[in-house]
């Protein structure tokens, strides 16, 4: 019965005068190892919106509200931390690689579940003969710059590049116009598109 107390006492006294193995949080902060995943962030720059993310979400942490009723369509797409399961896979299969993070900061407890989602908001295209969305303007234009001369075979993606030089606008919004041939240099949906090539092709 001795020995092993003598053991306990060594190791108490040993114990005393080497460093704590426990961390000081939360009078110190606890950084997490370098591929942890925790709280997530948007990046306003990379994100264009298209709502990938949300597709491959798991949990249905991603939430999608398309406003078209305003003056200025917008997506706002809002990840919920409170619902995430830090999976990863938003990040992992982001189209651009770079429009969501799972940031290392961990330390998310709260009692106010709102302060859990953070959210970014995009300009939408709707489109110009029916008013449905069509994606956002990012999303659009990262097609068209990745298409490269190849998107000179579509005319809503034609639209999307040449409103940097600004020549043509591509303002969203609603025609009363009758789908026919005067409307195939407009930004319209695949379903409207279609209607009026073939009104041009079938009259
Ligand atoms: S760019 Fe990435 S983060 Fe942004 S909506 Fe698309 S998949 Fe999600
Ligand atoms: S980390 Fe996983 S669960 Fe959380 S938002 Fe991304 S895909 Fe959804």
């Amino acid at each position: 019965m001795k020995k092993p107390k003598l053991r306990e006492l060594r190791e108490a006294i040993k114990s005393l005068f080497s460093p704590a193995y426990t961390t000081r949080f939360p009078a110190e902060p606890a950084p997490a190892p370098p591929a942890y995943r925790g709280k997530g962030r948007f990046d306003e720059e990379h994100c264009i919106g298209c709502g990938a993310c949300a597709q491959v979400c798991p949990a249905d942490a991603i939430e999608i509200i398309d406003d078209t009723d305003s003056l200025t369509p917008t997506r706002t797409l809002i990840r919920h931390d409170d619902i995430c399961i830090f999976c990863g896979q938003c990040q992992a299969l982001c189209t651009t690689e770079k429009g969501i993070e799972c940031t290392p900061e961990w330390d998310l407890a709260t009692l106010d579940c709102s302060t859990c989602a953070v959210s970014i908001k995009k300009e939408l295209f709707v489109c110009n003969l029916c008013g449905a969305v069509i994606t956002t303007k990012d999303h659009l234009r990262w097609l068209a710059e990745r298409l490269g001369a190849k998107r000179y075979t579509n005319p809503t993606l034609i639209m999307v590049a040449e409103e940097k030089l600004g020549l043509i606008s591509t303002d969203s919004g609603i025609s009363d116009q009758p789908t026919d041939r005067g409307n195939t240099m407009q930004v319209l949906c695949p379903h409207c598109r279609r209607h009026v090539l073939l009104r041009e092709v079938w009259g």
